[in-house]
């Protein structure tokens, strides 16, 4: 009988198709998938440290597994992988004894089988924590999730080195997948069927190609439009420091890139923004935004916002208020502050915006963000719009949902073989997240 994995993800896009990455190398070792971990052989734990509460997810899942072999006496491998492995390494077996086998860092995944293995005959903790500059990735390997998208990672780490974040100290110094390698999983995604592509890195508009000097991001996403299969190019994130008119009129140019920008300015405050390390203010970024809507004047945009960082005012906070509603953004992901180990702002920033504060303005800016998304999807109401259709609805009383170029969410009601088929959609409703329509008679 075959042995079996299981492999549970929090955290990013990134996590997600690290993911994919471990599950196809694991199978091609001769694992199958399974949901339980009281059937697995191998329990992969991909960790998220980007918020405190992520962390903790990771040691109560321990906690977890823990009873699970003193109930059952179910002893799988468990691997921890993502940035907490990387982070803490060896601490993660003193907090949580007896149940780690491997600690494998975010540049060792492709070592996990063989990790696996030497745990299981050793029966003593493996440890990786290595940098490897290497960000090639075999071909054929990745067990991707989704039929119709495919991640396809263009850059790992980052050297920006923002005072909140962890990923530098987590992911490693910026390294650039060779463009023909970048090229060659795309090919691949569209030979088995995928018609989007969501490309993904830390900054992906800072991207240049090792082995191409004139190749930068627009160079890539031309190559990435000529790929026949692939109808919808995504990209997560840019970072607006990076956004050049050059990135703009591509954009504008080449009808497979989505009109969604996802743009993280994490305050609205130009002094929270530097002492964030944002090296942009609050004036430029609302700068860039309007040359944005004056390129791409169809183009939804959606960011990340954190609250109560050290030293944010009241004043600082309307800042932010007022910013988000200037903006008019299409969906926000916000969070409060919390310190992340090793970054500047824990060593040097004291932690002193109250949590009860915290709690006070993230309520009051989604509370914001949603009235305006509410609003901007009452304005769809009417329009037509291309949906390309990807899921069964979770809803009863609709049965497909699909996303437009803007990463709208439509629900319509259809039969199951308009799965990746891309239709005309008439909006006859809006909700605060999604929006209802139905695929309209005439084509
Ligand atoms: S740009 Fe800043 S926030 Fe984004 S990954 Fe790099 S350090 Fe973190």
């Amino acid at each position: 009988m075959a042995r079996k994995y299981l492999i549970e993800t929090f955290g990013c896009q990134m996590n997600v198709h690290d993911s994919e990455r471990m599950a196809g190398l694991l199978e091609q070792a001769g694992y199958e998938a399974t949901d339980e971990a009281a059937d697995a052989d191998v329990v992969v734990i991909n960790t998220c440290s980007v918020r405190e509460r992520a962390e903790d997810k990771l040691y109560t899942r321990l906690g977890e597994l823990r009873q699970l072999a003193a109930e059952q006496g179910h002893n799988p491998i468990v691997a921890v992988a993502g940035c907490v492995a990387q982070q803490e390494g060896d601490a993660i077996l003193k907090r949580s004894p007896g149940v780690a086998d491997v600690i494998i860092g975010t540049q060792a995944i492709r070592r996990l089988p063989m990790m696996v293995a030497q745990a299981a005959a050793q029966r003593r903790p493996v440890i990786n924590l290595d940098p490897f500059d290497d960000v090639t990735f075999p071909l054929g390997v990745t067990r991707r999730n989704d039929p119709l998208k495919a991640y396809v990672t263009i850059i790992e780490g980052c050297n920006e080195f923002c005072s909140f974040c962890v990923v530098p100290y987590t992911r490693g110094n910026e390294r650039m997948r060779p463009k023909a390698d970048i090229l060659a999983e795309v090919r691949e995604a569209a030979a088995t069927g995928h018609r989007e592509v969501q490309l993904l890195g830390q900054i992906v508009n800072h991207y240049a190609a090792p082995d191409e000097p004139s190749c930068d991001f627009s160079g890539l996403l031309e190559a990435i439009h000529e790929v026949d299969g692939i109808d919808r190019i995504r990209f997560a994130s840019p970072h607006p420091r990076h956004v050049s008119p050059r990135f703009l009129a591509t954009m504008a140019r080449l009808p497979k890139i989505c009109r969604h920008l996802h743009l993280p300015v994490q305050s609205g405050s130009t002094r929270v923004l530097e002492a964030m390390r944002r090296r942009y203010t609050r004036d430029s970024y609302l700068d860039l935004i309007a040359q944005i809507r004056e390129s791409l004047p169809e183009v939804a945009l959606s960011t990340d916002m954190i609250v109560g960082f050290p030293g944010e005012t009241a004043a600082d906070f309307d800042d932010t208020l007022s910013l988000t509603a200037a903006v008019g953004y299409h969906s926000m992901f916000s969070f409060k502050y919390s310190p992340r180990p090793n970054t500047l702002a824990d060593k040097r920033m004291p932690d002193d915006v109250a949590e009860d504060e915290k709690t006070r303005r993230i309520v009051a800016l989604q509370a914001l963000q949603r009235d305006i998304q509410f609003r901007l999807n009452e304005q769809m109401v009417g329009t037509r719009v291309e949906v390309l259709v990807d899921a069964a609805s979770r809803r009863r009383d609709v049965e497909l949902t699909g996303r437009t170029s803007t990463n709208v969410v439509v629900n319509l009601p259809g039969p199951p073989e308009w799965m990746g088929r891309t239709l005309p959609v008439r909006v006859e409703r809006a909700g605060p997240h999604s929006v209802w329509g139905t695929v309209c008679k005439s084509r």
